[in-house]
C-alpha cells in the first residue's frame, strides 16, 4: 500500500458464496440447496453485481455432498441462462464428512476457479483436515486442468503454506487469496489480522476477504477501503442485520451501493477475468 490511504480505483470483485456446507433453510430459508436453486440464486446474484459465485452443493437431505453430476448442473443452468457469471466450485467438501478424493471430483469438470484451502484447521466443533499430502495433489490436479485454485487462508500459517508451496513450484502466478476471517479455530476477524496476512503475501497476489458472521459487513468495507476484494453470502453470515434474515442477492446489493458510495467501480466478470489471468468468454 502507498504511505497515504485513498480508495482504490481498481474494479472490485464480489464474491457470492451462496449455500456452503452447513446453513440450512431451517436457519434461514433463502439458503439455495438444490442444483435449480444454486443455479438461479448465482444468476440473481451476478445481476446484482457479483463477478463470481462460489458454490457447493448438497443432496437431496441439503447434507452437502461434492457429486460432480450436482455440480455439472449448477454450472450448465447458469451458463443456459446467459450469465457470464465467474464459477467458483468448492473442494471444500464438509470436515469429516467427505473423502479427500470425493473433494477433488469437481475439479475435473475443469470449473474457471475453485477452492484451495491451504491448511488444517478447528473449524467450529470439527476438525477441517488438509493435509500436505492432499494440497500436493489438488495443486497438481488444478494446475492440470487449467483450474485457478482460490488460496482459502483461515489463519496466517496458511498464507505461510501458500507461501512454501509457491516456492517449491506448486502453485503459480497469478495468486488469487481468499482470506477466511472469524471461524472458530482460525483467525479472529480484525483488520490487525488482515492488515498481518496482506503483509506476508507474494508481490502482485489479488486478495478479497470473508468475515464470518458478524464480522461479514465490517470486514468487507474494510477491505474494500484498502484496495482489496470482498466476499459475502449466506454461507458465511445468514443476517443482514440483527434480527433479520438476508438474501444472497441482496448481500450482493448492499456492497455494490457501498461501493458505489466508496467512488470504488464494481468489477464485471470479464473485468475479474482480465484482473486473474482467466480467459475471456466468447460473446454470446
Ligand atoms: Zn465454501
Amino acid at each position: 500500500m502507498s504511505d497515504s490511504i485513498a480508495f482504490p480505483a481498481d474494479g472490485l470483485i464480489i464474491s457470492a458464496a451462496t449455500t456452503g456446507s452447513w446453513p440450512t433453510k431451517a436457519q434461514n430459508p433463502n439458503v439455495p440447496v438444490t442444483p435449480e436453486e444454486i443455479a438461479a440464486c448465482a444468476v440473481e446474484c451476478g445481476q446484482a453485481g457479483a463477478a463470481i459465485v462460489h458454490i457447493h452443493v448438497r443432496d437431496d437431505e441439503q447434507r452437502v455432498t461434492c457429486d460432480p453430476v450436482r455440480y455439472g448442473r449448477v454450472r450448465d443452468r447458469v451458463e443456459a441462462a446467459g450469465s457470464d457469471v465467474i464459477i467458483n466450485m468448492s473442494t471444500g467438501g464438509g470436515a469429516g464428512t467427505t473423502t479427500d478424493e470425493d473433494r477433488m471430483a469437481p475439479v475435473a469438470l475443469r470449473p474457471e476457479v475453485a477452492s484451495f484451502d491451504c491448511g488444517s484447521v478447528n473449524f467450529g466443533e470439527r476438525v477441517f483436515i488438509n493435509s500436505p499430502q492432499f494440497l500436493d495433489e489438488l495443486a497438481r490436479r488444478m494446475e492440470a486442468n487449467g483450474v485457478l485454485p482460490e488460496i482459502e487462508c483461515f489463519e496466517p500459517g496458511h498464507v505461510w503454506n501458500a507461501l512454501r508451496l509457491i516456492d517449491d513450484g506448486k502453485l503459480k502466478p497469478p495468486y488469487w487469496f481468499q482470506f477466511v476471517l472469524g471461524v472458530r479455530g482460525g483467525s479472529p476477524p480484525t483488520v490487525k489480522q488482515l492488515q498481518h496476512m496482506i503483509e506476508m503475501l507474494p508481490a502482485g497476489a489479488h486478495w478479497s476477504v470473508c468475515g464470518i458472521g458478524r464480522a461479514q459487513l465490517p470486514l468487507g468495507l474494510a477491505a474494500m477501503a484498502m484496495g482489496g476484494h470482498v466476499r459475502t453470502g449466506l454461507e458465511d453470515n445468514i443476517w443482514y442485520r440483527k434480527g433479520e434474515l438476508a438474501t444472497n442477492p441482496q448481500l450482493v446489493a448492499r456492497l455494490v451501493r457501498l461501493a458505489g458510495e466508496l467512488g470504488r467501480p464494481v468489477a464485471t466478470p470479464a473485468q475479474a477475468r482480465t484482473l486473474l489471468g482467466l480467459a475471456q468468454r466468447p460473446q454470446a
